[in-house]
C-alpha cells in the first residue's frame, strides 16, 4: 500500500517535468507484470486461503502446520510469505519450509520476534492447549540454494539459531533422496548447528535424530551450545555420528576436515545471524584460494542466507 502511495505522490510531485512522467509509467508497468505473476503463481500453487495450526515450542518458538496446498512443489531451501489473514490481513512474512517436497504438509518453525511472530505466539499460548487454528494465505515458494546440493560429494551445512530451519530441510532432502531414489551423488553431509541452549535443540531433536540414524556413514551431525548455562543434561541418548559440544564451533578447521575428506566437489551452505554467516564464508574464502594455489583438490561452491 506504501508502494502504490508512494508512486502516487511522485505523479503528483513531479508534473511530468523533464518527461519524468514516461518512467514513472515503466515502473508502474513492471509493478503490474511482479503482481500478475504472483497472482498467477500463487492460483497455480494454492487453492486460497488454508488452514493452518499454530504451535508453541520451546525457547520462545513456534511450530506452525499448514495443510499442503494441493500443487505445491518446492526446493528444499525455499521459503514462502504466510499471511494471517485473521491476525494482519496487509502484511506479508518471509518463513522457510522447514519440511521437505516429501512430507504430507508444510511445516515453519518461528522464532519469536516483536510484532506478528509475537502476536502469533501470544494467539496460541493464550489456549489451554497452547494451539491456535486459523488460515493462512500462501505465497511461493521463492529462492532456494541455486545449485542441487545433492549433486555435489560434499554437503556442509552451516547454521545459528533458526536459521537450522533452512539448512535442515536441504540435509533431509538429501537423505530422502538418498533413500528413496538412490541416484544423488552426494556421499557425505556434515551438518553444524549452533544453538544458545541445549533446549533449542528440541526444534529438531526427533527429526535429527531420525535421518542422522538412517544413514551412518555418510551424515555427521554436531550441535554447539554456545551458553553451557542452558544446559539441562537431556541429550545423553544419540547415534555416534551426532555430538553435542559445549563452545563455538571451529568453522574452519570443520572445512578442512570436510576437505581432506572429499573426493571432488564441496558445497558449503549456511544460514544465521550475520557474524556466523561472515566466519563461514572467510573460511569458505580461504580453502578456496588453498584450491586456486594447488594445495587442495575439488571445488567448492558457496551458498550464504542470513536470519536466524
Ligand atoms: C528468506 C527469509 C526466510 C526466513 N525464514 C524464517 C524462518 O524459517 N523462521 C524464522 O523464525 N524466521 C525467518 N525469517 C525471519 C522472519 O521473516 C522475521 O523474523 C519475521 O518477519 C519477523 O516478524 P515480526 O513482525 O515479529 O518482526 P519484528 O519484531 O517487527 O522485527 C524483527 C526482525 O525481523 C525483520 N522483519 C520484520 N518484518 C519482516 C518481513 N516482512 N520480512 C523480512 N524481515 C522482516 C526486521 O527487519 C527485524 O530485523 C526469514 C527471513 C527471510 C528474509
Amino acid at each position: 500500500m506504501s508502494g502504490i502511495a508512494y508512486l502516487a505522490f511522485l505523479f503528483l510531485h513531479t508534473r511530468d517535468l523533464f518527461t519524468s512522467w514516461l518512467w514513472l509509467w515503466a515502473t508502474v508497468g513492471i509493478y503490474a507484470a511482479s503482481v500478475a505473476l504472483r497472482v498467477i503463481g500463487q492460483a497455480r500453487w494454492s487453492t486460497g486461503l488454508s488452514k493452518a495450526t499454530v504451535q508453541v515450542l520451546v525457547n520462545n518458538a513456534l511450530a506452525v502446520y499448514v495443510e499442503r496446498p494441493t500443487k505445491c512443489r518446492w526446493r528444499a531451501g525455499a521459503h514462502v510469505f504466510i499471511r494471517f489473514v485473521e491476525l494482519s490481513p496487509y502484511q506479508s512474512h518471509p518463513f522457510v519450509i522447514a519440511s521437505i517436497p516429501g512430507d504430507g504438509q508444510l511445516v515453519f518453525i518461528i522464532s519469536k520476534k516483536n510484532g506478528i511472530t509475537r502476536r502469533l505466539y501470544n494467539k496460541a499460548e493464550e489456549r489451554k492447549d497452547m494451539e491456535w487454528k486459523t488460515r493462512v494465505l500462501i505465497d511461493g515458494p521463492y529462492g532456494g540454494p541455486l545449485r542441487d546440493p545433492a549433486a555435489f560429494d560434499t554437503v556442509v551445512l552451516f547454521s545459528g539459531g533458526v536459521g537450522a530451519m533452512f539448512t535442515f530441510p536441504i540435509m533431509s532432502d538429501i537423505i530422502f533422496r538418498m533413500q528413496n531414489e538412490g541416484k544423488v551423488h552426494c556421499n557425505n553431509i556434515v551438518f553444524v548447528w549452533t544453538i544458545r541452549s541445549e533446549n533449542q535443540m528440541k526444534w529438531l531433536k526427533n527429526e535429527i535424530l531420525r535421518f542422522a540414524s538412517a544413514n551412518e556413514t555418510s551424515v555427521y551431525v554436531a550441535v554447539y551450545v554456545t551458553d553451557p548455562n542452558f544446559s539441562d543434561g537431556n541429550v545423553d541418548i544419540l547415534p555416534p555420528n551426532v555430538t553435542v559440544h559445549y563452545q563455538r564451533p571451529k568453522l574452519g578447521e570443520i572445512l578442512e576436515r570436510a576437505l581432506e575428506r572429499n573426493q571432488g566437489s564441496m558445497y558449503v551452505i549456511g544460514c544465521g545471524p550475520a557474524p556466523l554467516i561472515a566466519r563461514a564464508s572467510n573460511e569458505t574464502a580461504r580453502l578456496q584460494k588453498e584450491v586456486i594455489a594447488g594445495n587442495a583438490s575439488g571445488e567448492i561452491c558457496l551458498y550464504m542466507e542470513t536470519f536466524g
